[in-house]
């Protein structure tokens, strides 16, 4: 509330966000038609502690899809449900300096370079595996939930709408497929994945989940041990590498966090043991990364000292 006393960091917070709402670069992700409308202006950021405190400004009550930020809870989801061994047969850990729709597979095999790219993606989703009556999608959205600490919903709207406009993931699942790195029918993973890209979320979930994976893994808040340390360790690892797909070198020298964007404008970064941070800005830049998403963790990252390499 506005008569509550703000700490140092909310201060520093409202100071950045004033000085990087004028950057106006980017445009919002336009090729799944149901996201076309949403609002230019919205801006959040929100930091969640490895410990539970949380701080936030702005728009972080404001809901988006989460859209390619699911990607590395779902693999760490296959991770705990196939174990690593068979994860990597399936999906590789390479950077593949390619963009976020890219085929990327290994000649030959089909493999794909990185969970984090969509043929990774695909890949991910099929291999979670549904058990004792609840489904593969179920389990996926329960753990986003316990990941945040809140019930998440999909957009119905964002999902059909994706269905229909998604070519490139469908023929991409089919070409998994075909190489046997999907085992299973096609249409149900295309549907699942572009489900869990659907799933509705707020800065303030996303900096939860990064706390969490903060955490090794567990909740801060709730206390509930979401994800195995080994998946978290692999998870962080492929993000830090693969997170922001042909930007990722750039942003682990700049910003120096493991780092999740999506088209819907949100970004996470994670420095372990730490911090979880979550920007919501849609404009996008050429890599499909939010502009104020990348200025925000900069800034961040260089005032607060989060860099992996002096953060140690
Ligand atoms: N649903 C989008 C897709 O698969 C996600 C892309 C992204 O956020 N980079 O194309």
């Amino acid at each position: 509330s506005p008569s509550a006393p703000s700490s140092p960091i909310e201060n520093y917070l409202r100071r950045i966000h004033t000085e990087i709402a004028e950057l106006r670069d980017g445009k919002p992700y336009s090729s799944i038609p149901a996201m076309a409308n949403v609002d230019p202006d919205n801006f959040g950021i929100a930091l969640a502690t490895a410990d539970g405190y949380v701080y936030e400004i702005g728009d972080t009550r404001e809901q988006f899809s989460i859209q390619s930020i699911s990607k590395p809870f779902t693999y760490g989801l296959a991770l705990a449900d196939r174990g690593m061994e068979a994860v990597d047969a399936k999906v590789d850990v390479e950077p593949s300096g390619d963009s976020f729709n890219e085929m990327s597979l290994a000649e030959g095999t089909g493999r794909p370079a990185n969970a984090m790219i969509n043929a990774g993606a695909l890949t991910a989703t099929s291999l979670v595996r549904g058990s004792g009556g609840v489904t593969r999608f179920n389990r996926i959205l329960n753990t986003y939930s316990a990941f945040a600490g809140r019930q998440l919903t999909v957009s119905e709207r964002i999902y059909r709408s994706e269905l229909k406009s998604g070519h490139r993931n469908h023929a991409l699942a089919y070409l998994l497929r075909s190489f046997d790195i999907i085992e299973s029918d096609p249409t149900p993973v295309i549907k699942d994945y572009f489900r869990q890209c659907s799933v509705m979320v707020n800065a303030l979930d996303l900096a939860m989940m990064a706390a969490t994976l903060a955490n090794s893994g567990r909740n801060p808040l709730s206390g509930d041990q979401v994800l195995d340390i080994a998946s978290v360790e692999r998870v962080l690892s492929v993000m830090a590498t693969c997170g922001m797909y042909d930007d990722a070198g750039a942003w682990l020298s700049s910003v120096g966090m493991p780092a999740k964007s999506g088209v819907g404008g949100g970004t996470i970064a994670v420095l372990p043991g730490q911090v979880g941070l979550a920007v919501y800005s849609p404009p996008l830049d050429a890599h499909g990364s939010s502009v104020r998403g990348v200025a925000t963790s900069q800034r961040i990252s260089h005032d607060m000292e989060l860099h992996f390499v002096r953060a140690a």
